[in-house]
């Protein structure tokens, strides 16, 4: 993780360091005592103000995406060994026997009390970084801060411009190489790239098998892309997004954005095809013209 912002109070630092480990420690599936290992363990828990708003939002999504973002995936994450690094591909059988358990419809959420049926087990990930984006963002501001770029393993959050008033430069990776693809100009905006390439393990089958799975099948989505970036407002809808637009795949997304807006995408598909949205065509530079082909995609 990365911050950097100019200006603030001394003590800035510190306080936004605090506060992500706080939001840590309430939200991550591997703390014993966080909010989620708990309700986890136990099926039901009184939720800290945040957990119940992350609930909340993902729950949201979960609908909009009709499933493709899916915070109760967290039974099948785990069989695939993504939370531990011990990876196996799951036999036909145990994906079945599984599926049931990951259904979003039976999580009950109210003021005082989030629940889950028996053998269900939550996992914020798609989310919760974008989610913690969004609060350092508002305490940066708070603090009077106008200039500051955060990199939360990968997501991008722009408060402002550089101190020069130039937007920030960022750069979306190349899914297959080392470096990146393509810069984007980028001002009061999150930056959220969900991507095969993140967490994978390849199979003694020789295949890749990536830590984004496809709710319907349990297993890895494979819909053509290779990485998707959603440029928009809020960290946590960004990061939602580009994980459901991933499973979804490129299809869906363009018809997704027509309908829905407020936000920008890059999509990198398996053809090499590098697929910008309108709003963003002047703000995307490719820098590997010989491996990728750039296509605008437009709001008609
Ligand atoms: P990253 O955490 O690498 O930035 P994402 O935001 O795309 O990537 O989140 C992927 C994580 O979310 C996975 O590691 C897994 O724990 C969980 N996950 C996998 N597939 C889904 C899905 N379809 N919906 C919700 N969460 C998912
Ligand atoms: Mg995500």
């Amino acid at each position: 993780m990365t911050l950097r912002f100019y200006g603030g109070p001394e003590t800035l630092a510190e306080d936004l360091k605090a506060e992500t480990e706080r939001l840590e420690s309430v939200f991550s599936v591997t703390r014993p005592d966080s909010d989620f290992a708990r309700l986890n363990a136990d099926g039901r828990i009184a939720p800290a103000p945040e957990t119940r708003d992350l609930a909340e939002k993902a729950l949201a999504l979960a609908r909009e995406t009709d499933g493709a973002l899916n915070i109760a995936l967290y039974p099948l994450v785990k069989e695939w060994g993504f939370t531990t690094g011990q990876y196996q591909i799951p036999e036909p059988d145990r994906i079945r026997e599984l599926l049931p358990l990951t259904d979003w419809h039976r999580i009950t959420l109210s003021d005082s009390s989030l629940a889950i049926d028996p053998g269900m087990a939550l996992d914020p990930g798609s989310l919760a970084k974008g989610y913690t984006a969004d609060v350092l963002t508002a305490r940066l501001k708070e603090a009077g801060v106008t200039c500051a770029l955060l990199d939360l393993g990968g997501n991008i959050q722009a408060i402002g411009t550089r101190p020069d008033g130039t937007p920030w430069q960022v750069g979306i990776r190349d899914p297959e190489g080392e470096g990146h693809l393509g810069i984007l100009s980028a001002a009061d905006t999150a930056v959220v790239t969900s991507g095969g390439y993140e967490r994978y393990f390849t199979g003694p089958d020789g295949q890749v098998y990536w830590h984004i799975l496809d709710p319907l099948t349990g297993a890895p989505a494979r819909s053509g892309l290779l990485s998707v970036t959603v440029v928009g407002p809020a960290g946590w809808r960004a990061d939602g997004l580009s994980t459901a637009l991933f499973v979804m795949g490129a299809d869906k997304a363009l018809t997704h954005w027509r309908e829905t807006g407020g936000y920008e995408l890059v999509l990198v598909t398996e053809d090499h095809e590098v697929i910008v949205t309108e709003g963003l065509a002047d703000r995307f530079t490719l820098s590997e013209p010989d491996t990728y082909t750039l296509k605008v995609w437009k709001h008609d």
